[in-house]
Order: C-alpha cells, then sequence, then structure tokens
C-alpha cells in the first residue's frame, strides 16, 4: 500500500538556500547538479519516495522519458511525485523533463504515461531521426539579457498550448520550445549543456519566491 504525502506547506518565502531535488534515475543529472550548485541552492539527487521530503523545487532532466516514466513506478515514486506536483513543488522539466511534465503527449510508446502537470500536448522526437541534435540560439521571456545557447537532442515540441499556460520560448518559424505555468516550467532543450545557467537561475528565483517545502511522508 502506498502511503501518501501530505500537503506541503508554503513557508516564509525568499529562503537563500532552496534545496532543490534531481530526478535521478536517467539521463543527465551531473550539469544540472552542477549549475544549481553554482547558483546557490543545495541539490539533492531524487531516486526514492523519501527524497522528496523537504524538498523546495524539483528539476526533471532529459533523458529518455519512457524510461523515467517506467523507473518513477519501479522505484515507487511516481504518485508521491505526482501528489507533490499537484500540491504545488516548483518544477523544472528540459526536454524528456518538459515530456514528463505534459498532460498529453504524441508518439508516446505504447502504455507510457505523464505526471500531467503542463496542460500542453508534447509531440517526442518532434525534428525526425535526421535531426539528432544541434546547438542553437533562444531568446526565452523572463530570461534577461542575449538570447540563450541552447542545445536541442532527440527534442521535443509542444504542439499544444493549454489557456492557463504561458509560451516562454519559440523558435524562428514560431514552433513552441518553452513554456510555463506559474513555478512549473518546461523546455524542449538543454539548457544545462551549453554553460548559460540564466534558465537556471530563473527557476531558483521563482523556487524562493514561492516558498513551497514537501512535507514529511505519512508511515502509516
Ligand atoms: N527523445 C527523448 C524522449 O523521448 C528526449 C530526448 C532528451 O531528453 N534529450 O524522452
Amino acid at each position: 500500500m502506498t502511503s501518501p504525502l501530505r500537503t506541503g506547506s508554503l513557508s516564509v518565502a525568499g529562503n537563500t538556500s532552496p534545496l532543490i531535488g534531481v530526478l535521478a534515475l536517467q539521463g543527465d543529472v551531473r550539469e544540472h547538479r552542477a549549475m544549481l550548485e553554482e547558483l546557490g541552492a543545495h541539490v539533492r539527487e531524487v531516486r526514492l519516495r523519501a527524497h522528496l521530503e523537504g524538498l523546495n523545487g524539483i528539476v526533471i532532466p532529459g533523458g529518455e522519458s519512457s524510461v523515467m516514466d517506467k523507473l518513477l513506478r519501479i522505484f515507487d515514486l511516481y504518485d508521491p511525485l505526482r501528489r507533490a506536483l499537484s500540491d504545488g513543488l516548483p518544477v523544472f522539466g528540459t526536454c524528456a523533463g518538459l515530456i514528463m511534465l505534459a498532460t498529453e503527449l504524441e508518439d508516446a510508446i505504447a502504455g507510457q504515461e505523464t505526471l500531467g502537470v503542463l496542460d500542453v500536448t508534447v509531440r517526442r522526437n518532434a525534428f525526425g531521426s535526421q535531426v539528432d541534435s544541434y546547438e542553437t540560439d533562444v531568446v526565452v521571456s523572463g530570461v534577461p539579457g542575449p538570447p540563450l545557447r541552447v542545445a536541442f537532442i532527440r527534442a521535443p515540441l509542444v504542439t499544444r498550448v493549454g489557456p492557463a499556460v504561458e509560451v516562454i520560448a519559440t523558435l524562428p518559424e514560431g514552433e513552441v520550445v518553452g513554456v510555463r505555468d506559474g513555478s512549473a516550467l518546461g523546455v524542449a532543450f538543454h539548457p544545462e549543456i551549453t554553460g548559460d545557467d540564466r534558465l537556471h537561475r530563473l527557476f531558483v528565483e521563482t523556487v524562493r519566491a514561492t516558498g513551497f517545502t514537501v512535507a514529511a511522508l505519512q508511515t502509516a
């Protein structure tokens, strides 16, 4: 039987060193960890339910969403993570992480599920098999300064955006590659690979301003 999480609490905002988890079942965990630590956050790799307790935010990295989805279930993390996110745990998903956050997928593998945090439809591997990866500059609203240099790697695209969701990044042809709904951010690319930390900075600021903490797990 799964033991539910109690609703997280809203604490005094402005925690200067928030505790940010990086979902560490699979994918490019190390790069996110390094960037968040550079920005003054405490980082915890999340592999078990107990690792959710006390988090102020979580990053879902790039990798392979269908594998991540399976591992979430095997590690008994799917339900508690979904609950923490729906209670308001700030989240930043990159590439496969964006796929995990969507409510709806195109080109999912059979049985693939998501965490359903962002009301968007995401098409997996939307650039086709020829375009394995490339780097480009993307303007992200809320990120000051010049465009971000980012990497697209077997990247998805957002093909439908729900009414509550804000588009924060598009490609020159108008394809949506970044979305936000309050403290939930998702981007189709990898900002952690090219060394530009401004999106992580935006997320850490969002985590501080939100002041959410995942409450203790109930053991009953
Ligand atoms: N194509 C991968 C997937 O479907 C995502 C690729 C990535 O995260 N770089 O999950």
